[in-house]
């Protein structure tokens, strides 16, 4: 499967659509999830085309990955919630529903989140 560069996110990177912007640099953006499930609800995304959790650890550089990863944890503080607690999750593929081709966390919070899944 190569990397749909129509996805939506895709064009935000591009400017083509808005976003509500929380946080960019030269590697990474984040921008508030269009239909939040919590108090705080960000989408973290790579600036590259990488379409998933295994295509972004296999393929991105290392600046892109330490970026990424500096910007969850800058951005969880910023919000307050790293002293609450949060949930930071990536969907994957059919059984993960992943509905956006591009890499993204989702870092929510701001509530008590419950059970991490329901059960069966
Ligand atoms: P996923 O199922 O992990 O691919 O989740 C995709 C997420 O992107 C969902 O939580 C959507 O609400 C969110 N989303 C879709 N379109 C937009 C958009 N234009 N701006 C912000 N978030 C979006």
């Amino acid at each position: 499967m190569s990397y749909d560069p129509s996805n939506i996110f895709a064009r935000i990177l591009r400017g083509e659509i808005p976003c509500k912007k929380v946080f960019e640099d030269e590697h990474v953006l984040a921008f508030e999830d269009i239909r939040p499930l919590a108090p705080t609800h960000v989408l973290v995304i790579p600036k590259g085309p990488y379409i998933s959790v295994q295509d972004f650890a296999e393929q991105a550089g290392e600046a892109e990955i330490v970026a990424f990863v500096r910007a969850v944890g800058r951005i969880a503080r910023e919000r307050g919630i790293d002293a609450t607690g949060h949930r930071i999750l990536a969907n994957h593929g059919a059984d993960g529903r992943q509905e956006v081709p591009h890499f993204h966390l989702h870092l929510v919070g701001g509530r008590d989140l419950g059970r991490m899944l329901p059960r069966e």
